[in-house]
């Protein structure tokens, strides 16, 4: 009992096999075949022929570590970034920008027809082209860089090597803004110059934990906070620490666009990067941009959108898939601060939007305010909670209406489009809806459904089921946020399938 059959593998670690890149996994890592046998190999592009030595067998697939490139594939391009291949960030640095465009709509595609279950010329006759970026590189508005000491002792910024607690120094990151590099050079050699020490994670010493940057794209503003493990006065020689800051702020302020400089303590043995008490140390205690026509004022720790050009163009999709024409009410489930509930209340006549996070939802509501509109209303608390509870309570009360009939007609006209909407929008984290809230929104059955999401393959699963729940699918669009790695953002239009069109689950 018990005893352990060994499976026998084809090849061992170690092994040093010759393989052409015939397909793409799922994060872009190479996949070749050896007698049948799969290797899934990390930077290697399809079409590249490559030699490559097992990390780690299994029965009938092997993990493979590239070791050199044979003949390369008319997709490969040297990688721009020197260190691409061990931090963690990008991982199609190597893969030509348009064969990564369309490595994404495939992945969405076969995604939607595999997992979805959905008829594969149907979904081809409805798949819109993949909104690419015009510039793939330098789109990122924030920046969190971890400082460590590096082996000649020096303070160093970098990025946690993929998976791991080592820090890899980086002097410039190209999807990051230009000024970062500045930034991250002031701050160093000022830590440099004091004798600062950078936090060392195991015994939980040292200051500077982090910087975080952002830029306001569209305001060109900058704001930049550092994590620091102190609290209080009695550390240390205070007046000399003072002076210190005074002298880091004022070499900070030179940089053009710099609008609040802030710090934020986080003494905790944690992970978590940003300490929830930040004080503003010279300028605003915000930087603002626009998005989609709004002001919002991003606090540094505000949720807001890393890359705002591309979120703007998907938001854009959105709004049209939703096809507003000016008095419709919309739900917008996993609102975040607002950004698509806003753009949306522009346009349309109630917006309720739901979020999880109250910080997120106090943003919302101030951001609603700020920019003069009053038809948005925000509630704080899961969907799959606050949408059945809403429901529930809205429908039994219309079903008493005949006894509070003089109450006002409007008043039960707003109820009943609140749980009868024209328009349902989500914007689920990866994990995707939860099954009571897809159950209740088809149960509120508004016309149509707008389904925006960051993980094809749970997006696939949920159409699945709101399909099955009398939903067609009409339009599908890949929207790329975040280039060079394999993450690929999806927007989706259903309708309530009133004319029995049959296309429904096919
Ligand atoms: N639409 C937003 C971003 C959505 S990201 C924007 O435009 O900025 C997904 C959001 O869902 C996050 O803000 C997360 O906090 C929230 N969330 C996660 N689980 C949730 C749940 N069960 N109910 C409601 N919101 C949730």
């Amino acid at each position: 009992m018990g005893k352990k059959i060994k499976t026998v593998c084809k090849y061992q670690k170690d092994d040093l096999l010759t393989v052409e890149i015939t397909d793409i996994g799922n994060d872009g890592e190479g996949i070749g075949k050896v007698d049948g046998y799969t290797l899934f190999i990390k930077d290697a592009v399809i079409g590249d022929k490559v030699s490559a030595k097992i990390m780690k067998a299994k029965k009938n697939y092997a993990y493979a570590h590239l070791e050199k490139v044979l003949e390369p594939s008319v997709h490969r391009q040297e990688a721009r970034c020197p260190i691409a291949r061990q931090c963690g960030g990008c991982q199609l640095q190597n893969m030509t920008y348009e064969r990564q465009l369309e490595f994404k709509q495939n992945k969405v595609r076969n995604n939607i027809v595999r997992l979805g279950g959905f008829d594969e010329s149907f979904i081809d006759s409805i798949m819109e082209p993949i909104i690419g970026m015009e510039e793939p590189w330098r789109y990122r508005n924030k920046a969190q860089y971890p400082i460590g000491t590096g082996k000649n002792g020096k303070p160093v910024a970098g990025y946690y090597a993929g998976r791991t607690h080592s820090i890899i120094p980086v002097d410039d990151c190209f999807i990051g803004v230009e000024e970062n590099k500045e930034i991250l050079n002031v701050v160093l050699a000022h830590m440099e110059k004091h004798g600062i020490a950078a936090y060392d994670e195991a015994a939980g010493k040292g200051l500077v934990r982090h910087v975080l940057i952002r830029k306001g794209f569209t305001s060109g503003q900058i704001m930049v906070c550092l994590v620091i493990n102190y609290r209080g006065k009695a550390v240390g020689n205070s007046n000399e620490f003072i002076a210190a800051q005074n002298e880091l702020v004022k070499k900070l302020q030179n940089i053009n666009g710099m609008t609040s400089i802030s710090v934020s303590i986080n003494t905790d043995k944690t992970n978590v990067i940003m300490g929830t008490e930040i004080h503003t140390i010279w300028g605003k205690d915000t930087i603002s941009d626009t998005l989609c026509g709004l002001e919002f004022e991003i606090s540094p720790l505000s949720f807001y959108q890393v890359n705002p050009k591309q979120a703007q163009r998907l938001y854009e999709q959105a709004i049209t898939y939703a096809g507003l024409t000016g008095n419709e009410t919309v739900w917008d489930l996993y609102c975040g601060i607002g950004t698509i509930s806003l753009a949306m209340a522009k346009t349309a006549g109630k917006v309720y939007g739901v979020e999880i996070i109250p910080d997120a939802i106090e943003d919302a509501k101030r951001n609603a305010k700020r920019n003069g509109l009053d038809n948005a209303e925000f509630f704080c608390g899961k969907a799959e909670e606050v949408l059945p509870e809403f429901y529930e309570r809205l429908s039994k009360e219309a079903k008493s209406e005949g006894t509070i009939a003089e109450s006002g007609m409007s008043g039960e006209e707003d109820n009943v489009k609140a749980i009868h909407p024209d328009v349902i929008v989500v914007d689920p984290p990866r994990k995707g809806c939860d099954e009571k809230c897809l159950e209740t929104m088809l149960k509120m059955s508004p016309d149509r459904i707008v389904y925006v999401s960051c993980d094809s393959a749970t997006l696939a699963r949920d159409l699945r089921i709101l399909a099955d729940g009398g939903y067609a699918l009409n339009k599908i669009r890949a929207c790329d946020m975040f280039s060079w790695s394999g993450h690929v953002e999806t927007v989706v239009a259903l309708n309530r399938d009133h004319l029995g069109t049959g296309l429904v689950g096919h």
